[in-house]
């Protein structure tokens, strides 16, 4: 918002009312400064303000659009550095996974959009039916204001990438971020308003709300036009029910529990990157990381040995700058302790630990090691709970059967994988996997190819991001039906007369039937009940 204060030294604020966020850097444990929490009513008047701004914006032309999601982009290119720096300290993650997981994946989109959004967004002429008199035209109009409830794991990627497509549709925007990543919110929330002022655009059309979870849910009560929420399957959950009292729509991205499938005939150091780079890019913090690996049994050996020979290489320090640390620290606190207690309970029901398996306190608060578990039994409730952590679980199949049979094992459904040597084999693997997106030979790129739509199924959520479907989420598709030719004919239904039962009835024959003879049977029938008609 724009009165959000944004302290970047110790906490100041004085007035005990005013709730603040502590921010910290979960790395080093140093304070980043506080950010004050918006009330109900800073929120109620941010979605006033923001449905004012959106009436202007919505008349914008896309060239104007453009603009403003160029310059964004821009500035991310231009000043790199600085904004890898900011997302690091953040978030604990490696400047690595800040440019290639953030700075890149945003800059992609917003490419995609300028390059396809005019397309997918302007009036589409449609056939009419059987209205062959009229012709029919689909508008995608703006649905106003939307917010935008997202997580910590990604704080520049989920801000920007979330925001882009709203706007690019013509509707304002109020983000509302995770408590854990506030701090560079604000500062992101920078990049986005340097852009709309260059187009002399309302800083009310894209503004954040800071808090924590009321504050979300305040979103929600003060009537937005569509939600698209990022974040666990219980939040997701409440916000369904909350989203129910102005029946607003929601896009549900949730969480994933994704598999990989390693084949017989796979080509072990693909299948062995592949996985490490699934299971560990952003230590997991990752809605799609490969959590569950399951092997052939023919190759499971060799891969367990290769993958864990990897994974206890790793380096893990404080990212003090790129190219000295493989993996950083986790992001939040809370999760860190979530993962530890979910790998201590399978570790106490006989699970075996071929990589890490213990906080490094040696390096800070929130350092978990990539760690690898085999020999894993459905008492572990680290086998169906997501883990969103550094935790590679590898199951061994019996059989390519088998191998599907235990990637389906779950509630979720987000993304999965399959590697193996022959791609007819991978093809039909892949229609057989209960997922939003399957990816054959590698781990999760469905998301970087923005062509594709971004979505899981089960309790994954519903609704998707990307793509054209992504992009039309965020409009009304109006209908709209109008006279094919000039004519003043009136459409006179009324009063009833004595034959339009029957000239209907023959109508119906004469549009509906299959065979030709049927058709010109009533086409006869037509023009001798209308002919009777004019003579009645
Ligand atoms: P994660 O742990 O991945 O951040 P969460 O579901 O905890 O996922 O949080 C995602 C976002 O949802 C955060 O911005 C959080 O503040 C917000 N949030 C949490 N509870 C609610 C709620 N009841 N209503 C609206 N937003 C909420």
């Amino acid at each position: 918002m724009e009165n959000t204060v944004i302290s970047e030294a110790a906490p100041q604020n004085t007035q005990a009312s005013v709730e603040v966020i502590e921010c910290t850097n979960p790395a080093t444990g140093d304070s980043l400064g506080t950010v004050v929490v918006d009330t109900s009513a800073d929120v109620q008047q941010a979605v006033e303000r923001a449905r004012a701004a959106q009436k202007v914006w919505a008349k914008s032309s896309f060239k104007k659009r453009k603009a403003v999601l160029s310059h964004i982009s821009e500035y991310l290119l231009d000043h790199t550095d600085e904004i890898c720096s900011q997302i690091v300290a953040d978030a604990g993650k490696t400047f690595e996974n800040a440019l290639l997981g953030e700075i890149m994946p945003t800059c992609n989109k917003i490419a995609w959009l300028i390059k396809h959004s005019e397309k997918h967004l302007k009036p589409e002429n449609v056939g009419s039916g059987i209205l062959m008199h009229k012709k029919g035209r689909i508008d995608y109009v703006p649905l106003g204001v939307v917010a935008c409830i997202i997580p910590w794991n990604y704080p520049l990627q989920n801000i920007i990438s979330s925001l882009v497509a709203p706007l690019m549709a013509g509707n304002s925007v109020i983000l509302k971020p995770s408590e854990q990543v506030a701090f560079s919110s604000q500062q992101f929330l920078k990049v986005i308003h340097q852009a709309l002022a260059k187009e002399g655009i309302s800083l009310d059309t894209v503004q954040i709300v800071q808090g924590f979870g009321p504050t979300g849910a305040a979103l929600i009560d003060a009537r937005v036009d569509k939600i698209l929420f990022i974040g666990s399957v219980e939040n997701g959950r409440r916000i369904i029910e909350a989203s129910a009292k102005h029946i607003t729509p929601v896009v549900m991205e949730l969480g994933g529990k994704d598999p990989m499938i390693v084949c017989e005939d796979a080509h072990l150091e693909k299948a062995v990157h592949s996985a490490i780079g699934g299971c560990f890019i952003n230590l997991g913090q990752n809605c799609v990381a490969s959590e569950r690996i399951i092997v052939h049994k023919n190759q499971y050996e060799d891969f367990c040995r290769e993958v864990s020979s990897i994974a206890n290489s790793m380096r893990q320090q404080v990212p003090s700058g790129p190219g000295v640390t493989d993996v950083g620290s986790l992001t939040s606190p809370h999760q860190i302790a979530i993962v530890e207690q979910l790998v201590n309970d399978a570790i106490a029901k006989g699970a075996n630990v071929l990589a890490g398996g213990k906080r490094r306190t040696d390096l800070g608060q929130n350092f978990f090691p990539p760690t690898i578990l085999t020999d894993l039994t459905d008492d572990m409730d680290i086998v169906s709970t997501e883990v969103f952590g550094p935790v590679m679980l590898i199951f061994k199949a019996d059989s390519e059967a088998d191998a599907i049979r235990m990637a389906n094992d779950s509630n979720l459904g987000l993304q999965s994988s399959v590697i193996t040597h022959d791609r007819q084999r991978g093809e039909t693997i892949a229609k057989q996997i209960e997922s939003g997106a399957v990816c054959i030979n590698d781990f999760g790129l469905c998301y970087v190819n923005q062509d594709l739509p971004f979505g899981g199924t089960k309790y994954s959520g519903y609704g998707v991001m990307n793509g054209r479907e992504g992009l039309r989420a965020y409009t009304t598709p109006k209908a709209i039906l109008a006279d094919r030719f000039p004519l003043e004919i009136p459409p006179k239904l009324f009063p009833v007369k004595p034959l339009d039962y029957e000239k209907s009835k023959a109508s119906l024959q004469l549009l509906f039937k299959r065979s030709m003879k049927d058709k010109i049977k009533a086409l006869l029938k037509v023009i001798g009940i209308s002919i009777k008609a004019i003579f009645k």
